[in-house]
């Protein structure tokens, strides 16, 4: 093993706090959440249980860079959402896209600091 796998060789957290393994060393039922979700599933609860270290060169994120792992032994599949859900949220979409004034769906979200499309900002201003 190099001398920088042996640094972040760390299996039982004594140095890292948590269970540490260098690149393509971590145990085969440890994955990213992107590996879960490749296959379906979602940590459900679990916090970090280990993560990954290893040296960057990476042009504006040089140093030591991390990887957090869920086991897959506590994953559960992913949810997906029921049609009254997914109404539910279209409709909240739409109230974030429909001026209060003029009470069009203006097709963007409107802005906060004015509370109403900008036709009708640009209006009052005027
Ligand atoms: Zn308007």
């Amino acid at each position: 093993m190099s001398r920088i796998r042996a640094r972040f060789w760390d299996p039982t957290g004594a140095r890292y706090s948590i269970p540490t393994y260098p690149w393509q060393m971590a145990p085969p039922h440890l994955l990213t959440l992107r590996q879960l979700a490749a296959r379906g599933l979602r940590p459900a609860g679990q916090g970090v249980q280990a993560q990954i270290l290893w040296r960057s060169r990476r042009y504006g994120a040089p140093g030591v860079r991390a990887a957090y792992l869920y086991d897959v032994r506590f994953a559960l599949p992913k949810r997906t959402p029921t049609p009254a859900q997914l109404a539910a949220l279209a409709k909240a979409a739409a109230a974030r896209r429909t001026c209060p004034d003029c009470s069009t769906d203006v097709g963007y979200v409107l802005p906060r600091h004015l509370g109403t499309c900008l036709d009708c900002a640009r209006e009052v201003a005027a």
